[in-house]
This record gives structure tokens, C-alpha cells and sequence, in this order.
């Protein structure tokens, strides 16, 4: 390596060729293509390469897909191995044809002992790669939230679906019953759907769907779950609610339901009643007696003639 090498930025930025000169001159300088794979997880760490021209990716699981990092003229890589000797962690890969400065860690060493300002360089370097790993450990946490909302998010009506339910359902059954915390949960059905969908078709019964889920979604309490079972029953978990306050709720929200209506794009106001059981948690009670109570509260109301909330029988 020669003086016209030394890159202005990273690493040396701020360095004199004849502070480092000694050092760096014996070390060679390696031309490589696209795809060169210079380490890969488990090797034994040697050398720390300086780019000097074109750009190589830092890959945590496989070679490929988007990288971690990726290190550019005047950044070094495999900085950390040389420092504690340890492994190599990740796959470092070169992304197009590079140019670099191979340096032993010997040599490694003596640059950071025998300058004040490389090695600065390099805290700041480090630094700068933890905050982009943080950054990506981020964006990978929110996309397994994105992930975890396709999974429990029904797409028409935006409401949890049943998936959640079974999931989530059991704990906060778990939770309220160590906690002895009344808690209730109400099975919610639109009143002649078939109808509906017969009268004006499918398509404005999938609107029905999705305007009656955002009047619930509005009318609960904001830490009532309003989750769609499937088809045109909704399940609502109301915690902290006794059986007066969840019937209450349910029935407030009926009534509402069935004042307004709903309004359709086409212009039309269509009539919309729903039906409920509701039934409170009771002492030992499993998750799945709750919500058979309340569906047995349910059919009740549909036989007494629908639009109407009817409390469960006990255990
Ligand atoms: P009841 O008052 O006794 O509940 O009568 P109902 O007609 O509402 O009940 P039934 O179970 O006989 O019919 C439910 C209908 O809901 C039948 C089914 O085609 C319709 N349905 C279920 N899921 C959807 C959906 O996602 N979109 C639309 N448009 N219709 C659906
Ligand atoms: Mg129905
Ligand atoms: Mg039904």
C-alpha cells in the first residue's frame, strides 16, 4: 500500500501517511470480484480489511438478502474479531468489485496503539455500526409486528379475528381470575343476515359487515377486544366489567345500532339489528364454558325475537 492510497474518511480520517506509513506499506492490496465471500460465521478472525474502492456487505444469517451493513471507502470490517479474537459473527461479502487493504492484526494492533486518532476513528466507526444494528433490530421488530397483525387482524372488518381469540382469550381468562377481577364476554350476531345478503347481495353485506364492526369498535370502551368470530358474529371481551355493566354496554350498543342503521356508498340506509348473550366469568370457570354460556344467551335472544341482549344462566 502507498501513500496516495490512505483514504480521507473513516478510519484514517485526520491521519498522516507518515504516521502510519511504516505500518501500512507492507500490507497488500486485494482486488476482488462481486460475490467474493471474504469471511463467513465461525472462522477464526485474521485479518481487518480497509476499503479503499467499492462496497462490501455484512450478513448475519445467510450471504444473501438485504445485509446489515454495508461498508463503503474508508470503513474497515472484521475490526471486531481482530480486537477481542474472537470468531467471525457474520458473512462479510463483497456487494460489487472492491479494492482493499488487507491488514494483519498484528499490524492491526500497532495503528491503534501508535495513533491517538485511529483509534478515535475507530470508536467512532464502532459506535456508528451499533446504532445501524440497533436500527435494523428495530425495523426487523416492527416487521414481526406487521407479521403478527396479518395473523390476528381479520382484513374486512379491521377487528381482531378468531385466531386471536383462541390465542389471547385463555390469558386474559388466566389473568382475571388470579387477579379476581370480574370480567365478561358477549357474543354478538347480526339479526337476518342471510336476508341481507339475499336483498341487496354480497358485496353490500361484506359493507354491512365492516360498518357494523367500526360502530362497535366505537361504542365499546377502547379496552373492550371486539373480535370477529367469523361470518356475521362478533365476540366482545370486556374486562374489569361485572354481568349488569357488560349487559349494559351491549345493549347500549345495540340500541345504537339499531337507531342508525347503516349508511351503504350506493345512497341506500339499510336497517341492522343484532342480537347478543352475555355471559360474566365465573369462579373457575375455563375459557371455553364462558363463551358457550354466552352463545346459549345468544340463541335465546334469537328465539325471544332478535334485537335484543339477553344474560346468561349461570354455571
Ligand atoms: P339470524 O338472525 O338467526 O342470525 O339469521 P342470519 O341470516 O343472520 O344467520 P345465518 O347463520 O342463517 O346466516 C348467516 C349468513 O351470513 C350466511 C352467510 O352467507 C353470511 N355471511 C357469512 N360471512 C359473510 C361475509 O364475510 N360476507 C357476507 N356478505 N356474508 C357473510
Ligand atoms: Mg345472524
Ligand atoms: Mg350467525
Amino acid at each position: 500500500m502507498k501513500a496516495g492510497d490512505l483514504p480521507e474518511l473513516g478510519l484514517f480520517s485526520g491521519v498522516a501517511w507518515s504516521d502510519v506509513e511504516a505500518i501500512l506499506s507492507p500490507c497488500p492490496i486485494r482486488r476482488i470480484p462481486a460475490g467474493t465471500v471474504l469471511a463467513q460465521p465461525g472462522q477464526v478472525a485474521k485479518d481487518v480489511w480497509l476499503v479503499l474502492e467499492g462496497t462490501v456487505a455484512v450478513h448475519v444469517h445467510r450471504p444473501e438478502g438485504e445485509p446489515l451493513a454495508r461498508l463503503g471507502p474508508g470503513e474497515c470490517v472484521g475490526e471486531l474479531a481482530a480486537i477481542d479474537r474472537g470468531r467471525r459473527s457474520a458473512w462479510i461479502v463483497a456487494e460489487r468489485p472492491t479494492q482493499l487493504v488487507e491488514i494483519d492484526p498484528g499490524a492491526f494492533r500497532q495503528l491503534i496503539e501508535g495513533s491517538h486518532l485511529v483509534s478515535l476513528n475507530l470508536l467512532q466507526l464502532v459506535a456508528g455500526r451499533i446504532r445501524q444494528s440497533n436500527h435494523t433490530l428495530a425495523n426487523a421488530v416492527h416487521s414481526l409486528d406487521q407479521e403478527q397483525r396479518r395473523q390476528w387482524v381479520d382484513p374486512l372488518t379491521g377487528l381482531l379475528n378468531r385466531r386471536w381469540l383462541d390465542q389471547q382469550l385463555p390469558l386474559l381468562v388466566r389473568r382475571a381470575t388470579h387477579d379476581a377481577t370480574p370480567m365478561s364476554l358477549a357474543m354478538v350476531d347480526i339479526d337476518h343476515f342471510k336476508r341481507l345478503n339475499d336483498t341487496y347481495g354480497h358485496p353490500a353485506g361484506d359493507q354491512v359487515l365492516h360498518e357494523v364492526a367500526q360502530q362497535m369498535r366505537r361504542r365499546f370502551r377502547p379496552r373492550d377486544y371486539v373480535v370477529r368470530y367469523g361470518g356475521e358474529e362478533f365476540t366482545v371481551v370486556l374486562p374489569d366489567s361485572d354481568l349488569a355493566g357488560a349487559v349494559g354496554a351491549a345493549d347500549r350498543v345495540r340500541q345504537a345500532l339499531a337507531f342508525t342503521g347503516v349508511a351503504m356508498t350506493s345512497g341506500d340506509h339499510l336497517r341492522v339489528t343484532v342480537s347478543a348473550g352475555v355471559a360474566q366469568l365465573q369462579p373457575d370457570e375455563p375459557w371455553d364454558e364462558l363463551v358457550a354460556r354466552a352463545d346459549r344467551a345468544l340463541y335465546r335472544a334469537k328465539s325471544e325475537g332478535r334485537n335484543r341482549v339477553v344474560p346468561a344462566e349461570d354455571r
